[in-house]
């Protein structure tokens, strides 16, 4: 089936090419993300596949409907950039990749807060310039720490059960129960009562309109004094300017992002030679306290592949007229 893959960087082009060596998919990839003014490119595509930060709204929807698309592939768990509801009302299925690695943001989560508790990066900056000082890379041990966990699903459990590990107490808040998260000691409580109890709080809820700024200036009010939190989901959970304020107050004692609200026209892309317009996190990068990655927590080996394998096999469940197991469901 011939389909246009957007936002195709080097390693989505080898290791889709590779899952896609037996089913033979025509594919077409083009670097640009998708947008109203790219989705002409992909003209004459039944099938589309995106990424993240694609735009894949109402507006982009009804052209690639014109131009004869019937399948939208997300290369993500996440869906909120996809208008799902619009999809329908044109006729296009929209898939995703409902499992692979929880285990890479899962392990990436904890790296993440290691790095910023113990000061990682700052340190590792340090030596390279031949500063071996320890001054201001002081931590706090995590044994014995009360750790929340906003979503308890796959990601979300497998991160508390890897600080459970660690000796840490582990909290959690979830719209729903889940018996793995409770098997290891995971124990809920209110979201307002974790954010009060928690020395570490980190997000692994999606993002939908009730858990928009779930992270916002009330809950770090009501968060413990110098806690740390983490986000590897997606950066609309977070108020980023609300963040930035509690930071400088020492409210947040620390923050990690692997995402973030305004990632669309940053991530994913090298722009070392350019003047980056966005205040909010140059400010946020400046914070001696503060990590940002550019959405790698899925970006292991075996997630990837997982990533492609499902990708094309939707496509080809499509093309066969076979179920959609995949298939995102209508609003
Ligand atoms: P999952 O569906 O297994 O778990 C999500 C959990 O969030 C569910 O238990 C759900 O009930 C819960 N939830 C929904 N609304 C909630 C709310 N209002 N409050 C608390 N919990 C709520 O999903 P997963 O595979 O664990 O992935 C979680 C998220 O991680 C994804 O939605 C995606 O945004 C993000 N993600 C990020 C990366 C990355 O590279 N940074 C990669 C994969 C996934």
């Amino acid at each position: 089936m011939k389909t246009a893959v957007f936002s195709a960087r080097r390693y989505d082009k080898t290791m889709l090419t590779a899952a896609n060596a037996t089913a033979g998919h025509e594919l077409l990839f083009i670097e640009d993300r998708l947008t109203v003014d790219t989705a002409v490119l992909a003209a004459g595509c039944e099938a589309v596949c995106v990424f993240v930060n694609d735009n894949v709204d109402a507006e982009v929807l009804d052209r690639l409907s014109r131009q004869g698309t019937r399948l939208v592939a997300t290369r993500s768990t996440g869906y909120n950039q996809i208008d799902v509801a619009a999809a329908r009302r044109n006729g296009i299925a929209v898939v995703r990749v409902t499992d692979y690695s929880p285990h890479s943001v899962a392990e990436f989560a904890v790296g993440l807060l290691l790095a910023v508790n113990r000061k990682i990066a700052r340190a590792s900056m340090r030596t390279r310039e031949g500063n071996f000082d320890l001054d201001g890379l002081m931590g706090f041990d995590l044994h014995g720490k009360t750790v929340g966990v906003i979503g308890t699903g796959k990601i979300g459990t497998i991160f508390g059960r890897i600080m459970a590990g660690f000796g840490c107490v582990v909290l959690g808040s979830d719209r729903q129960e889940n018996a793995v998260f409770q098997a290891f000691g995971g124990r809920y409580v209110p979201l307002d009562a974790l954010h009060a109890s928690s020395d570490v709080v980190s997000l692994h809820c999606p993002l939908t309109p009730e858990t928009h700024h779930i992270v916002n200036a009330r809950s770090l009010a009501q968060s413990k004094r110098g806690s740390i939190l983490i986000n590897t989901s997606r950066g609309g959970l977070v108020d980023t300017e609300a963040a930035s304020e509690a930071l400088k107050t020492g409210q947040l004692g620390g923050l990690a992002i692997d995402v973030y609200e305004q990632e669309a026209n940053l991530f994913f892309q090298d722009l070392s030679s350019t003047i980056i317009c966005d205040d909010v996190i140059q400010r946020l990068v400046s914070f001696p306290n503060v990590i940002v990655t550019g959405h790698q927590a899925f970006f292991t080996v075996e997630a990837i592949r997982q990533i492609m394998q499902t990708t094309i096999d939707s496509i080809s469940a499509f093309e066969h007229g076979d179920a959609l197991l995949n298939q995102v469901p209508s609003p």
